[in-house]
C-alpha cells in the first residue's frame, strides 16, 4: 500500500526518486496529518538540514506537500491529496487548529469561498480555523 502509493506520486509528479526523498515521502505518509519540521527530523534520522530543506521545498513545489503556517514560529508539512499533483496545488480544505490539544488538521469542507476583489487577482487562499476538535468537544 505505501509502496503504491509513494510510486503513484513519483509517476504524477516525474521526480526521480532518491533514497532521502524516499525516506521523507514515507513519514509523510505514515503520519497522514499535517507535522512540523521537529517531527519530520526525528522520524527520518541522520539527515543534513540542506537536504531536508531541498526535499521539502521540492515536493512543494511539485504539490505533493504544502506548508502550514499558524503563525511564525511553527511551520507544519502536510500532505496534498490527488487534485494537487502537478504543478499546482489546487486546495479546498482548511487549517484547523484545536486551542486544547493543539493538533491542526486539513479539513475539507464543501464549499471553499471564493473571494473577489476588484483589479486584484487571488491565486491563493488559505483558511486557518482554530476552535474545539473532535477529540477534545
Ligand atoms: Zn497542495
Ligand atoms: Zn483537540
Ligand atoms: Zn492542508
Amino acid at each position: 500500500m505505501l509502496h503504491l502509493k509513494i510510486k503513484n506520486i513519483i509517476k504524477s509528479t516525474n521526480i526521480s526518486l532518491t533514497k532521502s526523498r524516499k525516506k521523507v515521502l514515507i513519514v509523510f505518509l505514515k503520519a497522514s496529518k499535517p507535522i512540523s519540521l521537529k517531527y519530520i527530523r526525528s522520524a527520518i534520522g541522520k539527515m543534513d538540514r540542506v537536504t531536508l530543506f531541498r526535499i521539502l521545498s521540492l515536493f512543494e513545489e511539485k504539490g505533493i506537500i504544502h506548508s502550514i503556517r499558524f503563525n511564525d514560529v511553527n511551520t507544519l508539512y502536510a500532505l496534498c491529496n490527488d487534485e494537487c499533483s502537478g504543478e499546482k496545488h489546487n486546495h479546498n480544505h482548511i487549517h484547523f487548529q484545536c486551542i486544547e490539544c493543539d493538533d491542526v488538521s486539513c479539513l475539507n469542507i464543501k464549499e471553499f469561498p471564493t473571494i473577489k476583489i476588484p483589479n486584484y487577482t487571488i491565486s491563493n487562499l488559505n483558511i486557518n480555523a482554530s476552535g474545539i476538535c473532535l477529540n477534545c468537544s
